[in-house]
């Protein structure tokens, strides 16, 4: 079991710049500011994944022209000015449509999967604080593979975090999560899938364990929230892992994976308004009266909610299945050409990420060099992997280069001509 306390002696050293940059003293014409900043976009294809996770360019189009239409508002007056707020409530609404949601669930509009892990765990602790007074120091149960921000999260809120091992099959022990609840604990936390793997929790088990011991239950379906329920829909199984089970009391879903709607933009989502009562934080103890925000933003750009309610609206049910079953075709391709190189190894997991393991090749020379040419690709250390955020927007073409890619890699790792290496890090 891993405890999670912030260790202030642990934390790195930022680089630090030699030569700082000045504020120009004359104004600088803008065609030249462009050519100074172009070289640094990526690449149309090996640079493709960079920018996950992203639609087809007719779903970036829409996207990016109403989030330019709106960009400018400010996002602070949600709760205020009504022609803003109906357009936010129906993203909310349109989300829990896809969740076997009950007739009075709820949500809020935020940036991201981490501030709605955020918003979940600072829920859980102020409903905790009224239904549980007795516990003072209180716990939150999450397996092994759960996102760095309940981490974080639990740190903001001074909450203690037990990291609980992993089944065989790398997915939530549903009896090791049951060991590790104390007199102390106040919820837990399972996956859908977890981003490491890309596999599921076995939720219904856990969301039972907290049902029966009265605990708040928060699935982080970040990856899976806009996917799993079209690739459902086409008739692949995965475990049941929404508002279905009796059990679950909060889901984030991430619009900016796989809902294919442009950052920054999540959502977490609650089974009840007396759930999120308690996410609800409305000062007025200031000159300017009642200050009511929607998540933990002050100011912000409205452009994230008008691009999402304008990409959902623009893909609907049939869109999105046709990505769903263009992305599973893309993962098919990956999968099989992965495997075809000799000493690489591709995972039949649940869902996203596609994830790949080295028999007897050094896995930090290969994400070197996959940097190196541009691949934006993130690792992971426990097992050594490499998992790529393949998306809806991704093409046969940049499939294709990406294996012929990775096999002259592989063949250069092989002849050891390759110098450099990578961390396995996220
Ligand atoms: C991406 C991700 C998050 C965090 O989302 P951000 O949008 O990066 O803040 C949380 N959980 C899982 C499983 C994720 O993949």
């Amino acid at each position: 079991m891993i405890e999670y306390v912030y260790d202030l002696s642990s934390r790195e050293k930022c680089p630090v710049e030699n030569s700082k940059k000045v504020l120009p003293r004359a104004r600088r014409r803008l065609a030249e500011i462009e050519s100074e900043l172009r070289p640094l976009l990526p690449d149309e294809v090996r640079g493709h994944w960079r920018r996950a996770f992203r639609g087809p360019p007719d779903v970036r189009a829409v996207g990016d022209r109403i989030y330019g239409m709106f960009q400018g508002d400010n996002g602070l007056l949600s709760l205020r000015a009504s022609w803003m707020g109906r357009i936010e409530t129906e993203v909310i609404e349109m989300a829990l449509s896809l969740l076997h949601a009950p007739e009075e669930a709820t949500g809020n509009f935020t940036s991201g999967g981490s501030e709605s892990i955020y918003c979940a765990l600072h829920a859980m602790r102020e409903w905790a604080r009224q239904t549980m007074p007795h516990i003072s120091e209180p716990e939150v149960v999450a397996p092994y593979s759960a996102h760095p921000s309940f981490s974080k999260g639990c740190h903001y809120f001074g909450l203690k975090l037990r990291r609980v091992p992993l089944a065989e099959d790398r997915r939530a022990s549903p009896d090791a999560l049951t060991q590790a609840i104390s007199a102390n604990t106040i919820g837990l936390v399972a996956s859908a899938p977890c981003w490491p793997y890309g596999c599921y929790d076995p939720i219904p088990e856990i969301a039972e364990l907290a049902r029966e011991r009265g605990l708040w239950m928060h699935v982080d379906a970040c990856v899976g929230g806009y996917l799993a329920p079209f690739v459902e829909e086409l008739g692949v199984t995965l475990p049941a892992w929404d508002f279905r089970l009796a059990g679950v009391t909060s889901i984030s879903a991430d619009l900016h994976k796989y809902g294919y709607c442009p950052k920054p933009a999540s959502t977490i989502l609650w089974r009840s308004p007396s759930v999120q009562q308690y996410h609800w934080v409305h000062p007025s103890d200031w000159p300017g009266g009642s200050y009511s925000m929607t998540g933990f933003a002050g100011t912000r750009t409205a452009g994230p909610i008008f691009a999402a309610w304008a990409v959902l609206q623009y893909l609907g049910r049939d869109g999105y299945l046709e990505l769903a079953r263009h992305i599973l075709a893309m993962k098919a391709r990956l999968l099989a050409g992965i495997d075809s190189i000799q000493g690489l190894h591709a995972w039949k997991n649940d869902l996203m990420p596609v994830v790949f393991e080295a028999n007897d090749l050094d896995l930090t020379k290969i994400k070197a060099e996959l940097t190196r040419l541009g691949w934006a690709v993130v690792g992971c250390a426990d097992p050594p992997l490499i998992n790529i955020p393949l998306d809806a927007g991704t093409t046969e073409k940049i499939v294709d280069t990406f294996l012929s890619d990775l096999s002259q890699i592989v063949r250069d790792v092989r002849l050891g001509t390759i110098g450099g290496s990578e961390a396995l890090q996220y």
